[in-house]
């Protein structure tokens, strides 16, 4: 897995200034156009919760669809998408949260996870934690045993771990 790990952090691209001037842009997206580093990158996440009993996956608009569905698929449990506002159809419960400027806000269906249903978040990537925060805030008010938040890039210098960690454990497979 080691090799693999290696590749798939080589594929990340850096986009400096986008998308504003000072910030490096993690792209993903040479991991999602090569087969094998694809397959790869969905098997970290499908390999750990094979263990952790969970029932649903949670995933973060937009970027954490791509893994989290994928990984879903492959254990044959429910995905949950949490959506940036105005975006999902049904009776919604909201969280707002800051960013470095202005605000957002995520959403969830309020019906999309049982109460007491164990499940996992996941995004690509944790830069600040302030989504991911929110995300898991979500969980909590549906009800939902937030039993872990999985990463695939972890940008360490942000230090977003040590706002989720109070919630839940934080897991990473690769980190700049
Ligand atoms: P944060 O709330 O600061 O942890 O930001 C996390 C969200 O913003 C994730 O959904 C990431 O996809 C995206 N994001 C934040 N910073 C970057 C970055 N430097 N490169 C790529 N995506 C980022």
């Amino acid at each position: 897995m080691d090799s693999a790990l290696n590749t798939i952090k080589q594929a990340v691209r850096d986009i400096p200034d986008f998308p504003k001037p000072g910030i490096l842009f993690k792209d993903i997206t040479p991991i999602l156009n090569n087969g094998a580093i694809f397959q790869d990158a969905v098997r970290c996440f499908v390999e750990v919760n094979k263990g952790l009993n969970i029932n649903k996956i949670v995933g973060i608009d937009a970027r954490g669809f791509l893994f989290g569905a994928a990984a879903a698929y492959a254990l044959g449990i429910g995905f949950v998408p949490i959506r940036k506002k105005g975006k999902l159809p049904y009776t919604t419960r909201s969280v707002s949260y800051s960013l470095e400027y202005g605000e957002a806000t995520v959403e969830i269906h309020e019906d999309a996870i049982a109460p007491g249903e164990r499940v996992v978040l996941i995004d690509d990537l944790l830069a600040t934690g302030g989504t991911a925060f929110a995300a898991s805030r979500l969980i909590n008010e549906v009800g939902g045993v937030l039993v872990e938040t999985q990463f695939l890039i972890e940008l360490e210098f942000l230090k977003g771990r040590s706002l989720i960690e109070p919630c839940a454990p934080v897991r990473s497979f690769i980190r700049f």
